[in-house]
């Protein structure tokens, strides 16, 4: 049975997590004082957000942008930017420090302050991401608590479903449609390889194409310091190009997926 609005076969939501800094400084503190450590998440707010803001307009495409607290607070224009040109907002926590490490009285600050910032620049944010796509025994509850629509962390779909006992959307996400397990380097182990575009390209039209025909949802995950290079960016090029070619294929926001399934 078809599940999406207008006969639409397919719904497709391009998602980046604008990390910047945050997430060397949650990883360790002491990254504040290592510039060259942080300027490559400072290169994702300086170069990578107005390129891909660019690729999106040039596609007339809608994103979902999850957005930590303090990339919010030290790159207003940008989230002013991103919310001008139509796209979502939503919360990816203030500090970007995994639920898993908060006690519940910290997590649900964090969340607090999140939303506060965020809601500086939008009337209401209604989806959540994990800043480690993981969940302390808590956060469904802090979601519940505090309203949220949708959640963008679970890897056990290719649909949307709702929680148990509660109201909340699940929008699936995989390793495999993410950015950062096939190109992050770690400068401090060395035990990985770049991979190239097209091998990337390869494994997400291939996925694409499984879930297009079995009707589900394709919620691609990607970082501005990590996709926002101008070589792959021709790449995410190319594979937007690809998912339009397929007609009926309904590409929004993550909120507008969740809203067609309450
Ligand atoms: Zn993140």
């Amino acid at each position: 049975m078809n599940m999406w609005p207008k006969n639409q076969k397919c719904a497709v939501a391009f998602t980046f997590d604008f990390d910047a800094e945050s997430v060397w400084i949650a990883e360790d503190p002491e990254n504040k004082n290592r510039p060259g450590v942080l300027s490559q998440g400072h290169y994702g707010a300086k170069v990578a957000v107005p390129l891909i803001m660019e690729l999106l307009k040039k596609h007339d495409i809608r994103a979902t942008f999850f957005v930590p607290g303090v990339t919010a607070e030290t790159y207003p224009d940008r989230v002013t930017a991103i919310v001008a040109a139509g796209h979502e907002i939503a919360c990816h926590g203030y500090t970007h420090t995994s639920p898993t490490d908060l006690s519940r009285k910290n997590e649900e600050k964090d969340l607090i302050r999140a939303l506060e910032v965020l809601e500086d620049f939008v009337p209401r944010v209604t989806g959540y991401r994990s800043p480690s796509w993981d969940f302390s025994p808590n956060t469904l509850f802090l979601l519940k608590k505090h309203k949220f629509r949708y959640s963008s962390n679970m890897m056990d779909d290719i649909r949307p479903y709702k929680h148990h006992k509660t109201d909340i959307i699940e929008l699936p996400v995989q390793w495999i449609l993410d950015d950062a397990p096939h190109f992050w380097f770690d400068a401090e182990t060395w035990n990985k390889k770049i991979s190239t575009p097209n091998s990337v390209r390869e494994i997400w039209e291939a996925e694409f194409e499984g879930i297009f025909k079995l009707g589900g949802s394709f919620i691609l995950t990607m970082h501005p310091q990590i996709i926002g290079r101008p070589y792959r960016l021709k790449m995410l090029d190319a594979f937007i190009g690809f998912v339009k070619s397929h007609k009926d294929t309904w590409i929004t926001t993550c909120n507008e997926i969740a809203k067609s399934q309450t």
